[in-house]
């Protein structure tokens, strides 16, 4: 039996997937970049692609051990245990933070943001137009964030 699959539209438009443009710095040189992050809310961490982080010249820190990641479903990562992070200085929308970031080989995505990074600042999600806006983070994710004035009316 053969299951057609159905992609799902809404209002004549295929839904993607919800990206945000953020920068990264390198903690040492302090040199940046920006790139486009999946938030993925089935992804239980932060994870960034191998590949990139040494075309970046992003210093890769060994874990003293190795850390299996499973999915949100409870599977293992298909690309095994995570064995190096990188910490770098992370801005969106005003945000800035160090923030460490798990290594990952073989992945189509320079950046994925997964649960605990939507938990922490509860973006407000349009999923229509697929626009990300940080109105609700929590008085702990940093000082250094600055609300974006309210547009009145
Ligand atoms: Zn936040």
């Amino acid at each position: 039996m053969e299951k057609k699959k159905k992609v799902r539209k809404l209002e004549g438009k295929t839904l993607r997937e919800v990206t945000v443009k953020i920068g990264l710095k390198r903690i040492d040189t302090q040199e940046g970049v920006t790139v486009e992050a999946l938030l993925d809310s089935g992804v239980m961490g932060l994870v960034m692609s191998s590949e990139f982080t040494k075309k970046q010249g992003f210093k890769l820190k060994k874990l003293e051990r190795p850390m299996n990641v499973r999915n949100v479903d409870g599977s293992f990562n298909k690309e095994g245990p995570i064995e190096n992070i990188v910490e770098v200085n992370t801005y969106y929308q005003g945000h800035r933070e160090r923030t460490e970031i798990d290594v990952i080989g073989g992945q189509k995505w320079t950046v994925i943001l997964g649960i605990p990074c939507l938990a922490r600042h509860n973006p407000e999600i349009d999923w229509r137009t697929g626009e990300v806006k940080m109105t609700r983070c929590s008085e702990e994710c940093g000082r250094q964030w600055r609300p974006v004035q309210e547009k009145l009316g």
